[in-house]
């Protein structure tokens, strides 16, 4: 094909045919147009931007570059959830269980970490003999079989998509909302689904650093997975302070782990009934549930995008029985057996996986870190806490790096949490004393303690449907 007049259209400011974009993926992906050619046509993206029509064919056309996964008839819907990254952002662990349990079935189809934003894959690749790598046939035998699934992008899936992310990595067109939009969802209409539910973070150490950014994308997303055939909902979340206690891929397993611990569930079934007056009222009530102070973030995050999914797919007739059902669901320890039925099922070692849990840390090296002062938390900077764990070995500089799976931050303290002067903020797992101290000199920068109590910040802060 003769792409130059298609880059220079685009630059120009022109739209593109669906055909036209359809031809050009063909052709990009059979390896018949040059990389320098295609890194000009997104950055004439990048600036020109695309249409609604236009994002979808590109969408669609990234889609179809590979294999789309078939899974047999079933009564069960199939579900995914994708969020946009941040730090301690484990939610996939413990969601994915617990999604086979309601009644679901979960292809979650998972990436890795770049920079300071973990990812799922490498957090699982710190279990014992755990494979995140399956055929196409064992993603959906597995699905079938346990119900849900946690692994990598086959080699045969969206590979315009991994061809044109790795272009935007090197020409700077990254930030673009179309080609996000393309690249997101081509992945997880691969999956086939009924129903996805986003979460797209704003804050300092998100991928959009404000609200607004975060809104657009959002937008941009659930109109278009809606167009294309699958329930999609979004969920703005709050990403200036790590979720949970613990950011770090093993540390975050384990506390994926400690989320799935059955549990009696009766505080927050009062809360729940007390404010059952209508929709409205129960939004309201989910985000104070959903507040970033409470130590549960985690846990409430997992119960959101679980009852936003039960809803979308008809399974409940309202935001808050749906939360009331999943919260009884994972109270009733089901999902934690799921999870270990899962992890089997993709090779798990489930001896070494226990006792490696029992553990305090399998880093060498792990020191608490104290500021002297009394009073409360007032701030817990996201952005430096994941830059120390990227530092000391836990995140990736380049595709390329090899990961510490040990190294981490836990035992987090929360925005709003009072503090002793004794007491800790946080505690660093590193490989040696050296890297250690330089993080927790860094991580001291991260934490303000106040003489008042903060006001609360939400978490959950908008839903997009
Ligand atoms: N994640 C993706 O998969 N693609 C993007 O473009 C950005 C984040």
């Amino acid at each position: 094909m003769n792409f130059l007049p298609l880059i220079e259209a685009k630059r120009e400011g022109k739209i593109l045919a669906s055909e036209q974009i359809q031809e050009f993926i063909r052709e990009f992906t059979a390896g018949k147009i040059p990389d320098y050619q295609m890194a000009a046509m997104l950055m004439a993206i990048y600036f020109r931007g695309l249409n609604t029509a236009e994002t979808t064919a590109l969408t669609l056309a990234m889609r179809d570059s590979g294999d789309v996964l078939k899974f047999p008839k079933d009564p069960r819907p199939l579900v995914d959830k994708h969020s946009t990254g941040g730090i301690g952002d484990k939610v996939s662990l413990p969601l994915a269980p617990l999604l086979a349990c309601l009644g679901f079935r979960v292809p979650m189809i998972s990436g890795r970490g770049l920079g300071i934003t973990g990812g799922t894959l490498d957090k699982l690749d710190s279990i014992p003999g755990f494979k995140t790598l399956l055929p196409a046939t064992q993603i959906i035998a597995q699905v079938q079989k346990v119900g849900c699934v946690i692994c990598g992008q086959t080699e045969t899936m969206v590979p315009a998509d991994k061809k044109i992310y790795a272009l935007r990595d090197a020409s700077g067109t990254v930030p673009s909302i179309q080609l996000i939009t393309a690249s997101i969802l081509s992945k997880k209409l691969a999956e086939n689904l009924d129903a996805l539910i986003l979460d797209v973070k704003f804050g300092c150490a998100a991928f959009m650093q404000t609200k607004a950014h975060a809104r657009r994308l959002a937008k941009a997303m659930v109109a278009l997975g809606n167009k294309c055939g699958t329930n999609t909902r979004a969920i703005l979340t709050d990403m200036n302070t790590p979720l949970g206690r613990a950011a770090g891929n093993w540390l975050e397993v384990k506390e994926s782990v400690a989320c799935l611990e059955p549990r009696s569930s009766r505080g927050e079934e009062a809360l729940i009934e007390k404010t059952e007056i209508g929709n409205r009222k129960s939004e309201i009530r989910m985000s104070l549930l959903t507040s970033a102070a409470t130590p549960d973030d985690l846990r409430t995050l997992v119960l959101d995008c679980a009852a936003h999914l039960l809803v979308q797919t008809k399974k409940a007739k309202s935001i808050v029985g749906a939360r009331k059902f999943a919260q009884d669901c994972l109270n009733s320890g089901a999902p934690r057996k799921k999870w270990d039925e899962m992890i089997v099922a993709q090779g798990a070692d489930l001896k070494a996986f226990n006792q490696k849990l029992a553990l305090n840390s399998t880093a060498n090296v792990v020191v608490e870190v104290k500021l002297g002062k009394t009073g409360f938390v007032s701030k817990c900077d996201a952005r430096i806490i994941g830059e120390v764990i990227r530092d000391i070995g836990g995140g990736r500089l380049t595709k390329e790096s090899a990961i510490n799976f040990d190294v981490g931050v836990d035992q987090i303290a929360k925005p709003g949490e009072r503090v002793e002067k004794s007491g800790t903020l946080c505690r660093v797992h590193a490989a040696d004393s050296v890297s250690a101290k330089s993080a927790i000199a860094r991580l001291k920068t991260a934490f303000e303690i106040a003489a008042k109590r903060p006001a609360k910040n939400s978490l959950v802060v908008e839903i997009i449907s």
